[in-house]
């Protein structure tokens, strides 16, 4: 076997053995090279499973956490989906294996960019990479199917629940950002929402408004 395949093959059992078992999911990640979306210095380590700083000091999640939240999002192939917080790009393209149409915001407008590049490169047409708040979701495609951000929030904004689709799941951590956060997923149901939680996580903070530019 080459050093590469090993690898991969490594990344992969990695993911399987933190309770990532879902076979779409393991084959969307075994399609997607992480080490597109690492760059300088840590491109190096692109295949461990360990969060990686990316930039505008934020950072790309760690393998195994994005596994479990594509996983916990229980994804169809017609399913429309908001990602906030696009970062590297990494997650969207994962969601893009698996739903017909992923929207994915991000407020620093570098990342949008180095992102959108990145989705060129590799073909990923069903992907919209989008500089926007997402606290405020995106108003002009919602509802969603799926919703999954991937930075902590204090509590579920009120805004991203409503536009979910009945029926629909968003998966988010939930808690302060300099603690344990829970992964929660909530469910729309007809009567409301139904709530579970998954794991405890560390994400970045959910920050409202777009980030200034000098
Ligand atoms: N999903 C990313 C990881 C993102 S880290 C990946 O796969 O690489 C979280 C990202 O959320 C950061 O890039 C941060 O800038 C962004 N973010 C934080 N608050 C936001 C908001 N209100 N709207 C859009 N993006 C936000």
């Amino acid at each position: 076997m080459t050093q590469d395949a090993e690898r991969k093959m490594q990344f992969i059992f990695g993911i399987r053995s933190k309770g990532v078992t879902d076979t779409h999911v393991l084959t969307a990640m075994e399609r997607i090279d992480r080490g597109q979306f690492v760059t300088g210095v840590f491109a190096a380590r692109a295949y461990e499973d360990v969060p990686l700083p990316i930039a505008c000091g934020q950072t790309i999640s760690q393998p195994s956490v994005v596994g479990l939240m594509t996983q916990a999002l229980k994804i169809s192939p017609r399913d429309k989906v908001l990602e906030v917080g696009t970062g590297s790009g990494y997650q969207a393209a994962i969601l893009s294996q698996l739903a017909r149409r992923v929207y994915t915001v991000e407020r620093h407008r570098p990342l949008v960019k180095q992102a959108a590049e990145t989705f060129q490169k590799l073909n990923l047409s069903n992907i919209t990479p989008i500089l926007a708040d997402g606290c405020h979701g995106l108003p002009d495609q919602a509802p969603f199917d799926r919703i999954i951000v991937t930075a902590a929030a204090e509590d579920p904004p009120s805004t991203l629940l409503s536009q979910l689709k009945p029926g629909g799941i968003m998966v988010i951590p939930v808690g302060q950002s300099d603690h344990v956060q829970h992964l929660i997923r909530v469910t729309r149901t007809d009567a409301g929402f139904d709530y579970d939680e998954l794991r405890s996580v560390r994400f970045v903070p959910l920050v409202e408004g777009l980030e200034k530019e000098r």
